[in-house]
C-alpha cells in the first residue's frame, strides 16, 4: 500500500514499501489515467518531432555535437583552472564569488545574503540547482517568501509539487488543472482554461512581484572562464526581469556550467534550444558580466557531488550535460511513467545517472527505468553515452548490494540454471509442462510480466530435443 513521505518540506511524492521510492511503483500511480499518460506522451513525442525538424535544417549538426562534447572535455579535464580562471575574472569584474561543497553551504550563503539586507522576499527565475538543493523550502523554513518567476515553475509551485521535467516544469498538467490553480491561487474565474488569458493573468502576477522584490536568484547556463560573465536562457525573459529590477542579483551554478571562451557559446547556444524544444534559440540569451551602479552581484559555485562524479570514469560525461531535456522527450519510459516518477529533481534518463552519484541506495531504481533503446543517446546534443552509463551503473548497483532482494534471489537461481546443462533440461521441460497443463500458475495477476502480455504457446519439445531428433549422422 502506497503512503506519503515529504522529500522536500512542502512537496510530497507517494512512497512504495519500506525501503524506498520506486520508479515502477511511482510509474504505476501515474499510469492509472490512461488518458492523460496518452497526452503526456503524444505531447512530448510532438516536442521530439519538432526538435528533428529544426535539427534537420542544419547540415552541420553533427559536427555542432562533436564540437561540443569536445569543449567538455577539455573543461572536464581542466576544471579547476578554469573556474579559477572565472572566478578572478568575475571579481575583477565587480562579482562576489562564493564556493559551496553541497546544498547546506549554498543554501547558507543564499540566506545570509538575503538577512543582511533585511528582507524576507525573493524573486527566483528557474534554476534546477536550486530544485537540487531544495533551496525554496530551506527558504520557507526561515521565514522567507520566494515566488517562482518562470510560468511552469510557478504552476508547480502553486501546485505545491516538485518539476516532472527540467524545460517543461508542469508538463505532466492539463490546461484545465491550471485554470483550477489559478482560480483558488489567483482569483481568475471558475473554469476559465483559456491559456492566453491564464498567461495574462500570470503575467500581470509576476510583474507586480518583480516590481516588489529587493533580492533576486537565477540559475546559470554558461559561466565563461576567459570573461569571467555569465549567461541565463529563457524564453519568458524573467530572469532578466528580476535581476535588472532587483538590488542583489544571486546567480546559482553548478561546477560543471564553465565554458572556456566567449567564442564557443555559440556553439552551445545553437544546440541547447533546438534539442529542447525545436527552437532555433532560446528567446532571451542575457549576458551578466557586471552589476549595474548601485547593484550586488554574487555567484554561488557549488559542487555538491560533482567532484566525486568526475573521478568515475565511467559516468564522467554526464557533467556534460546542459539541461535541453532531449532525452527526456524521446525516452519511451519517460514519456509513459512521468517525471514525477524518477522521485529526483533532474527527472528521465540524465537523471538516473546522476542522482545514484548523490545516493546510491535511494536512487538504485532508477538506472533501471529504461529499456536502454539508446534513442537518449541519439538526441542528446554534446554526446553523452547515456544508455551505457545507465548499463553500467544498473552493474555498479548490483556489485554495491543494492539490487531488491528478489531480482538478487531470481538472478542466482538463473545463474545456477544456465550453468548446468542438466538443470537447464529440467527446468525448460518442467516450463513447458506448468504452461500447458496449470496455465493459470503463470498467467495470474500476481505476475508481473504476465500483466500487460499474454505467456506465449509453450512449443512440444525444446530445441535440444528436436535438434538430436533431426540431427543428420555425420
Ligand atoms: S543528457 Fe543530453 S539530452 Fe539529456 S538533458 Fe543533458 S544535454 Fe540534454
Amino acid at each position: 500500500m502506497s503512503q506519503n513521505i515529504t522529500t522536500h518540506t512542502d512537496k510530497k511524492l507517494p512512497l512504495q514499501g519500506a525501503g524506498g521510492a520506486d520508479h515502477a511503483a511511482l510509474a504505476d500511480i501515474f499510469n492509472k489515467d490512461e488518458d492523460r499518460v496518452n497526452w503526456h506522451d503524444e505531447t512530448l513525442w510532438w516536442i521530439r518531432a519538432k526538435r528533428d525538424l529544426s535539427v534537420h535544417k542544419i547540415p552541420e549538426w553533427e559536427a555542432l555535437r562533436d564540437t561540443a562534447s569536445a569543449i567538455k572535455n577539455n573543461v572536464l579535464s581542466n576544471l579547476n583552472s578554469y573556474l579559477q580562471q572565472f572566478e578572478a575574472n568575475a571579481q575583477a569584474n565587480g562579482i562576489v564569488i562564493h564556493w559551496a561543497a553541497d546544498g547546506a553551504e549554498h543554501n547558507a550563503i543564499v540566506h545570509s545574503l538575503i538577512k543582511k539586507h533585511n528582507v524576507t522576499r525573493m524573486v527566483k527565475s528557474k534554476s534546477m540547482l536550486t530544485e537540487e538543493l531544495h533551496l525554496n523550502e530551506y527558504l520557507a523554513e526561515n521565514g522567507i517568501d520566494v515566488i517562482d518567476s518562470d510560468l511552469g515553475e510557478r504552476i508547480v509551485q502553486l501546485a505545491k509539487e516538485p518539476p516532472s521535467h527540467i524545460v517543461l516544469p508542469c508538463i505532466h498538467k492539463k490546461k484545465e488543472e491550471i485554470g483550477e490553480l489559478f482560480h483558488q491561487f489567483l482569483g481568475t474565474p471558475a473554469g476559465n482554461a483559456d491559456p492566453q488569458f491564464l498567461t495574462e493573468t500570470a503575467r500581470h502576477h509576476l510583474r507586480e512581484t518583480f516590481l516588489s522584490r529587493k533580492v533576486a536568484l537565477t540559475g546559470v547556463n554558461f559561466a565563461i572562464a576567459e570573461t569571467g560573465e555569465f549567461v541565463v536562457c529563457t524564453n519568458e525573459g524573467n530572469a532578466d526581469m528580476g535581476a535588472h529590477l532587483s538590488d542583489i542579483h544571486i546567480a546559482s551554478m553548478g561546477i560543471e556550467k564553465i565554458i572556456p571562451e566567449r567564442k564557443h557559446l555559440g556553439v552551445f547556444l545553437r544546440l541547447l534550444t533546438r534539442s529542447a524544444t525545436g527552437q532555433p534559440i532560446t528567446t532571451y540569451s542575457s549576458h551578466f558580466s557586471k552589476p549595474r551602479d548601485g547593484q550586488e552581484m554574487h555567484i554561488i559555485i557549488v559542487d555538491n557531488g560533482r567532484t566525486v562524479q568526475l573521478g568515475r570514469e565511467d559516468f564522467r560525461n554526464s557533467l556534460k550535460c546542459i539541461r535541453c531535456g532531449a532525452c527526456m522527450n524521446t525516452c519511451p519510459v519517460y514519456r509513459r511513467s512521468g517525471g514525477h516518477s524518477y522521485h529526483n529533481a533532474i527527472s528521465g534518463p540524465i537523471g538516473a545517472i546522476l542522482a545514484p552519484n548523490l545516493d546510491m541506495e535511494k536512487y538504485a531504481d532508477l538506472p533501471f527505468a529504461s529499456t536502454l533503446c539508446g534513442s537518449c543517446s541519439n538526441v542528446c546534443p554534446v554526446k553523452i553515452d547515456i544508455h551505457d552509463q545507465l548499463y553500467k551503473w544498473r552493474q555498479v548497483i548490483v556489485q554495491n548490494g543494492y539490487a531488491p532482494t528478489a531480482k538478487k534471489l531470481s538472478m542466482q537461481a538463473m545463474a545456477t540454471t544456465l550453468a548446468s546443462p542438466f538443470a537447464y533440461h529440467m527446468a525448460g521441460k518442467a516450463g513447458r509442462l506448468v504452461m500447458k497443463y496449470a496455465p493459470f500458475a503463470l498467467n495470474n495477476k500476481l505476475n508481473p510480466w504476465y500483466k500487460q502480455r499474454d505467456m506465449p504457446k509453450p512449443p512440444d519439445e525444446s530445441f535440444g530435443e528436436w535438434y538430436k531428433k533431426n540431427r543428420k549422422a555425420p
